[in-house]
């Protein structure tokens, strides 16, 4: 409950928020015998051109010693973290597409397929074009994927589109739905239970596309059915909602709703516990787990996500495997863009140690999770992260926007997460 930063809260903003994609540590002196002696170019095989896995290649192919192959299923990256934007028509759609052009510059290979499978035995990657790529070390950062709900097939998912990974196709239907509803339409988004990416995140998304309604379908209105009975800034977001947006947001918590158990595609009705939901847009956010090659793999456990040693991010299911971003069982640790380019300094440290014989950095692991209640004003969350003995993480500072902040303050925040959002893409794609 405080408008004042905290020392390290003051620290993380000096260091501008962009951590793993800047600056190369120094390299201390050779240590320890390398597992891949002997050869002149070792390699690194990224699964995943998103934060993580593109923090880690870029530092590493910066640094030499290693060839790095980063495999990324799409042409274009869309950031996700940006999208909500482009919903609330304050972002042109293309200023959230990035090329991989520069990752190429950089000196990292690039190569646009789908990783399909992993040979662990024999240290390769099969890509669905049906080629095989051989790794000395392996770094899986695919992101999130979809646990299964009844109805939500691919189909259903082109018609009711979650728009919450990086294919640009899922982001633009959302938009254009938005656009194509009358005014005086319904907008249903549900908002997932459990462990899911950005936990602000599709609170945000309900205040920009109110936003976007306001003005140019003022009529409608929006309703959130929702996994959960409390979330984050809660009274900050429904004061925010209260005022600005006043009538046109209902939020009913899962124990007034119940979870969605089954979707209908062809009606664009949800289906829960305790009823059926509707809308003329249906913006349905599926419960997550690690992205499939993860889980294919068998890199996953019970919680669906990746066990890894902190902070070196190494799988604890396989010695010469690495895993970064939101495909991590973090434990307490959120999953953020921020939070993966924070994790991939230890962890290219760690790389190049297995390869090289480098000694590894230990740096902080930290993540600012950022929330516009409009598109001038957001509220903020960041915290700071140790390592504990047992290479689990844990949580040892943290702030909070609360209710009292002034309008400067949330202003400022924006006008910091604009400055984050353009220096965390360019450092990854330019
Ligand atoms: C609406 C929204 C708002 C957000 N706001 C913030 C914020 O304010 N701050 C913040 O820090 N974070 C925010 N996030 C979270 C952030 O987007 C994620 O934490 C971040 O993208 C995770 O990075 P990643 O590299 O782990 O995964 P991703 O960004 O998902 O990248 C994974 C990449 O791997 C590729 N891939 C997956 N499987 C394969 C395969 N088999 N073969 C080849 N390629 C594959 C995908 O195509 C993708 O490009 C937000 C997210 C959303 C949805």
């Amino acid at each position: 409950m405080r408008e004042r930063m905290t020392a390290r809260q003051c620290a993380w903003r000096r260091r501008s928020l962009l951590g793993g994609v800047t600056g190369v540590a120094t390299l201390a002196a050779l240590g320890g015998a390398p597992a891949v002696a002997g050869r002149a170019q070792p390699r690194l095989v990224v699964v995943g051109g998103g934060p993580g896995g593109l923090s880690v290649a870029r530092r590493i192919a910066e640094q030499g010693g290693v060839r790095v192959t980063v495999i990324e299923a799409n042409a274009r990256y869309a950031a996700c973290f940006w999208s909500n934007h482009v919903y609330g028509g304050t972002a042109d759609p293309d200023s959230i597409l990035y090329g991989y052009d520069g990752v190429r510059a950089a000196g990292v290979e690039v190569i646009q397929d789908r990783a399909v499978a992993v040979d662990r035995e024999r240290r390769a990657v099969r890509l669905a074009t049906g080629g095989r790529v051989a790794y000395d070390r392996l770094l899986i950062a695919p992101g999130i994927g979809f646990r299964d709900v009844p109805g939500y097939d691919a189909a259903a998912q082109k018609a009711m589109p979650h728009a919450y990974d990086t294919r640009p196709g899922s982001l633009m239907k959302l938009r254009q739905q938005l656009r194509d509803m009358p005014d005086g339409g319904k907008v249903l988004v549900a908002v997932p239970g459990g462990t899911y990416r950005c936990p602000p995140a599709p609170y945000e998304r309900v205040s920009l596309i109110a936003h976007y309604l306001k003005h140019a379908k003022p009529k409608s209105t929006i309703q959130v059915i929702d996994g959960k009975n409390t979330f984050l800034h809660q009274a900050v977001t429904q004061r925010a909602w209260k005022e600005r947006y006043p009538g046109m947001i209902e939020w009913l918590p899962v124990d007034f709703v119940g979870e969605v158990q089954a979707v209908e595609a062809g009606t664009r009705t949800l289906h829960t516990g305790f009823g059926r939901f509707t809308g003329d847009v249906v913006n349905f956010i599926p419960p997550q787990r690690a992205g499939d090659i993860a889980v294919n793999a068998g890199l996953a456990d019970e919680t669906g996500f990746c066990p890894v040693a902190f902070p070196q991010m190494r799988s604890r299911r396989d010695d010469t495997v690495f895993v970064v971003g939101d495909a991590v069982e973090a434990h307490t640790m959120p999953k953020a863009a921020t939070a993966a380019v924070s994790q991939a300094h230890a962890c290219a440290g760690a790389i190049r140690q297995d390869l090289l014989g480098a000694t590894p950095p230990s740096p902080a692991l930290e993540l600012a999770c950022y929330s516009f209640l409009d598109p001038r004003h957001a509220v903020i969350n960041t915290s700071t992260y140790a390592p504990t003995t047992g290479g689990g993480v844990k949580r040892v500072d943290a702030y909070n926007s609360d209710k009292r902040e002034s309008a400067e303050t949330r202003r400022n925040q924006a006008a910091e997460a604009q400055g984050w959002f353009r220096s965390v893409t360019r450092h990854l794609f330019a």
